[in-house]
């Protein structure tokens, strides 16, 4: 099985951040936007849902739903401590 196929079969059994795929996969972050955005196209009729991206501190969420890397920072209150973005196949 390779890495999307695997990722496939992970999302759609449940909802992962890219760094808990990361984790899994024992690879950083930046190396699995690529798969992720491959993933996205790959699926059809299937869709690549995700839960959005939300500032733990003032519970700003992020919208902006086409952008795979998690928001470093709230452009509301500044706070660095952000809830990642989860993805889920459905
Ligand atoms: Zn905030």
């Amino acid at each position: 099985m390779t890495r999307r196929e695997e990722i496939i079969k992970l999302l759609s059994e449940q909802s992962f951040s890219l760094q808990q795929l990361a984790n899994h996969f024992k690879t950083d972050v930046a190396d699995l936007t690529e798969d992720i955005a491959h993933v996205k196209l790959s699926i059809h009729p299937l869709k690549l849902l995700s839960d959005p991206a939300f500032c733990k501190k003032c519970g700003y969420v992020f919208q902006e739903r086409n952008k795979i890397k998690t928001p470093s920072k709230c452009p509301r209150c500044k706070s660095e401590w952000i809830e990642a973005q989860k993805f889920k196949i459905g």
